[in-house]
């Protein structure tokens, strides 16, 4: 499989009055072509930061520290601004979280789209403008006639969600990238969210990287899992595999409570205790104040990433050579 981008150390702060937020850790993961990669972790634990950092669209406290994120043979993150521009959009192109806000109320949708192109430096007649759009809002399923002479507050969350993607895919990337796609949604336009991107990405031969919270949203839809805690990447599998055979002990732990509705609820647990502070978090592995299976190096040495000979890469002593995760 080609590996079409390559994140490697990639390091991110945000500038507070206390200090620094330690968002982003010396996270590293590999993007393969025509697959779909969801990023997965609770509120808090960095993922937004990820995507934002890779793509360089930080607010204005964040800051990279380190990494390199390779896209053909360049690194997105030295690159100037102009040669990004040519890149945005055209090549990789995102959809960020709670995007629907950022909809103008007082703009119809095709004036979005025509924003888009402008912001691109492209000329298309209005004509042409209006046929490409209209092709994209097929593509997402709705109705261009209606859609595209309306207001934002004219259509539902779904609609707006499907709005977004086909924004996103005007200059037709080759990536894209999705921040919580369906959240806010309820559980059918969820499904429906879900089952157009498998579709998008089929038809379209897309590379997808999504952000979720849920990992059941990540196993409709993901190839590949990331698995993130307190700004680590913990765990990074093929779907199947983290379902069938969890390794780090929190992933076992998300995983365990999502073994939902019908199992048998005496055996779900919950992780114990609170998600990390990113100001201060614990030395070590940042999971150790809530892993059963501490030992005394985890309160010390930063576990490493390691690749298992079943294709997961896990960042935990247990699985270190001469440990007993395996
Ligand atoms: P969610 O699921 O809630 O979207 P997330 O996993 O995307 O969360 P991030 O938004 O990346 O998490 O936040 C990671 C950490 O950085 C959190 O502690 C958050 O409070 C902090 N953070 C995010 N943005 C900023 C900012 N602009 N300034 C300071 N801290 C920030
Ligand atoms: Fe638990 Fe130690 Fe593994 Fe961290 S490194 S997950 S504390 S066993
Ligand atoms: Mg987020």
């Amino acid at each position: 499989m080609n590996c079409l981008l390559k994140v490697s150390n990639l390091k991110a702060i945000y500038l507070v009055r206390e200090g620094t937020i330690k968002a982003t850790d010396d996270v590293s993961f590999e993007i393969f072509e025509n697959t779909a990669a969801a990023i997965v972790g609770e509120s808090a634990s960095g993922k937004s930061t990820i995507i934002e950092a890779m793509t360089r669209t930080l607010p204005p406290n964040g800051r990279i520290l380190a990494g390199t994120v390779e896209y053909k043979g360049k690194d997105l993150l030295k690159i100037t601004e102009e040669e990004l521009r040519t890149i945005r959009w055209k090549e990789i192109a995102l959809v960020p979280q709670a995007a629907q806000q950022s909809l103008n109320p007082t703009m119809k949708i095709i004036d979005h789209f025509r924003d888009t192109i402008q912001a691109h430096g492209i000329n298309w007649s209005k004509d042409e403008l209006i046929s490409r759009a209209s092709e994209k809002i097929k593509m997402v399923r709705l109705n261009p006639e209606t859609v595209l002479n309306a207001y934002p507050m004219q259509l539902s969350g779904g609609m707006k969600q499907r709005v977004l993607i086909a924004l996103a895919l005007l200059l037709e990337p080759k990536i894209l990238i999705l921040d919580e796609p369906t959240s806010a949604l309820d559980v059918l336009t969820q499904a429906h969210i879900i089952q157009l991107l498998k579709e998008l990405k089929r038809k379209l031969n897309i590379t997808l990287i999504f952000v979720t919270h849920d990992i059941a949203v990540a196993a409709e839809l993901a190839d590949n899992i990331f698995v993130i805690y307190g700004g680590c990447l913990v765990e990074c599998s093929p779907t199947v595999e983290i379902f069938k055979n969890p390794k780090h002990p929190y992933t076992k732990g998300l995983i365990n409570s999502i073994m939902a509705i019908n199992a048998d609820m005496s055996k779900i647990k919950a992780i114990p205790g609170d998600p990390p502070s990113l100001l201060n978090p614990p030395s070590g592995c940042r999971f150790h104040p809530r892993c059963e299976q501490v030992m005394d190096i985890c309160k010390k040495v930063r576990p490493p990433l390691v690749q298992l000979s079943s294709g997961t890469k896990v960042a935990c002593h247990l699985y270190e050579e001469g440990g007993y995760g395996e």
